[in-house]
Formats: C-alpha cells, structure tokens, sequence
C-alpha cells in the first residue's frame, strides 16, 4: 500500500498549505435536544421517505409511529445515537468537519456552546405552548444579555395558536424593539402530529405562510425567519415572499424528510418565482445528526439551481437575513 501515500499527500497538501477551510454553511434550523426527544431510541427515519405507515385507529397512532422510528424503512436509513454525549459529538464533528454554523436551540443549548465555540449560534427557544412563557418582562431581561441572536423556535402552531394571537402580541414588540430576529415554525411537523403526545391541534391551515402577514404588516423592522417553509402550500409562501420583504423561510425538516422528488418540486416552484435569496439551508436535525448532511446534499444535488444560486441558500441568504459582519463572513471563509 506504500505507493498510495505520495498521492494521498498531494491531495491533502493545499489543505494544509493554505488552511482552506470548505466553503461555509449556515443551518437556521439546529437544535441541542434529548437524544429521546423523539422517543426511545435508537430511532431513525428513512432517507428521502420510502413512505408512511398503514394505521388503523384500534390502536394509537402514537405506537405506529413509534414502531415505523424504530424500524425505518428504505436503504441506509439515518439512525440517532444512544446517548446525549454521542449525539452532541456526533452534531459537531459534523459542523466543524463541513464548516456549518448552526442557529441552535433546545434544552441542551449550553453544552452545544461549550463545546462547539462560533459553530454554535445560540437561538433562544420559549416553551412550546405560550402560556408556558415567562412573562414579557423577563423574556426582555434574557434576550438584552445578548447571548440569543434569534429568538425560536416558536411552536405554538402544534397547539392551534396562530401567530396572530393576541398572547403573543408583547412578545413581538420586544423582538421589533431589541432588533432579534423571529424564528416560527410555519409548515408541516411529524406526520399525524396532534395524536403525539404533548401536541394537540396541529392543524394544516396554520402551516400557511398567510398566517404571519398580519405580524409582518404590525411590524414592519422584524425579520422573520418561516421554518419548514409553509410546506406544503408553495402558494402561499409565494404570495408572502411577493409581499413582505423582510420574510425569509428555511428548509428545515423537508429537505431530508420528504421525498427527494417532492422537496424540489418544493424548491423549485419558489426559486422559479424569483426568490432564490429569501430561501435558507435550515436542517431541523434534533436526533439524527447525519440528517444535516442529508439536506445539504438534497440542496447541492438540485440540478434546477446554479452554483450561485446554491451558495446563496446554503450560506449567503441568512449571512444576510442574520446581518453577519464582514469580519464574521471572512472567518467562515478562512480569509
Ligand atoms: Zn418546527
């Protein structure tokens, strides 16, 4: 084997020569969660979903889902780690490896700091149900720290809460005011989510982008990130790109979890409409780390795209949506 080394060398040479980093990416959707968040484990989920289970309503939908996570179908499914350590190094030696700077939130948020320096990007995420908050005050008194640079993932949706509620109105004002970006789950969840435990009225006329109009028009300085992009309803998304200008959306959980075709069915309709800079890489990984490079692959294999086109939703759009210095945008080129 001793002839191979020379070659290998010259491969690695300019890496090491010139400390060329990859390209860098930025992940708007992360989260630092339970390695169990999704149940017993280990658990996995099928890479581009060879399809759903058969139910029927004798027993829970709860127990079907949880059968289909422990035996997923399709080749080479992506399977979660055993323990918390092992999912938190896993995620990161993805991150530091590709170069990913990932907008992260979830209970285990401070560990992912600890260990994972600028490639963690911390996101402040409130309980699920907004009656759960902490009252505005204290929320205001977390986020001037500075520590939180977006606030989300707001998932409220998984309780039939619209964002237009009245409950959620001070929160806003706060986020306009302290210029934090707004990060909202508006599309799909797990499939037959309100029969999950914890979750009781996920209802598909919330995944509509149409729902965060009314916050957008009341404050009209917030940026606002839609995660999981309103899938299914691309007309939707279309009508609020066209609309309101400082609304982007990131990919999260359909680029790995819905069928390749489906997703740049997706994809393709938004870019085709002219908005290839408001769209942002965003994984949604929570306990399968390899589902990061999962979506990035189902962004780089999209042949409707250009390379510039490619760049910009996997780094340069939430550069930009997240306001990164020119300084910041160097470091994460190695410049
Ligand atoms: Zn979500």
């Amino acid at each position: 084997m001793k002839h191979l080394y020379f070659p290998i060398l010259l491969f690695f040479l300019p890496v090491c020569i010139y400390g060329q980093l990859p390209l860098p990416i930025i992940d708007m959707h992360l989260h630092a969660m339970n390695v169990d968040a999704n149940g017993p484990v280990p658990n996995g989920i099928g890479r581009g979903n060879p399809g759903y289970p058969d139910f029927d309503p004798e027993k829970p939908w709860m127990q079907t889902a949880m059968e289909w996570l422990a035996n997923p179908n399709g080749e080479n499914p992506i399977v979660s780690p055993m323990t918390n350590d092992e999912l938190r190094e896993q995620t990161l030696e993805i991150l530091k490896r590709r170069n990913i700077y990932g907008v992260t939130s979830g209970n285990r948020l401070d560990e992912y700091i600890e260990h994972g320096g600028e490639y963690v990007i911390p996101s402040w995420s409130p309980p699920t149900h907004i009656d759960n908050w902490p009252p505005p005050a204290e929320v205001r008194k977390i986020l001037e720290t500075g520590k939180y640079k977006v606030f989300g993932e707001v998932s409220f949706a998984y309780h039939g809460i619209s964002p237009c509620d009245p409950r959620f109105a001070p929160y806003l004002e706060i986020l306009e005011e302290l210029d934090i970006p707004l990060g909202i789950h508006i599309g799909t969840g797990p499939p037959g989510a309100s029969y999950l435990p914890g979750i009781n009225n996920h209802l598909g006329r919330l995944h509509s982008a149409f729902e965060i109009e009314e916050v957008a028009i009341r404050h009209p300085r917030l940026r606002i990130n839609l995660m999981h992009a309103g899938w299914p309803l691309a007309d939707h998304l279309i009508a609020v790109l066209y609309n309101h200008p400082q609304v982007y959306a990131d990919v999260g959980i359909i680029c790995y979890s819905l069928p390749r075709e489906a997703f740049h069915d997706y994809l393709r309709r938004i870019v085709q409409a002219g908005f290839h800079r408001r769209i942002m890489f965003g994984s949604d990984q929570m306990n399968w780390p390899a589902a990061i490079e999962e979506g990035i692959t189902a962004i780089e294999t999209a042949s409707f795209l250009t390379e510039e086109q490619k760049r910009d939703i996997l780094y340069n759009n939430a550069a930009r949506f997240l306001r990164l210095s020119q300084e910041e945008i160097d470091r994460h080129h190695g410049r």
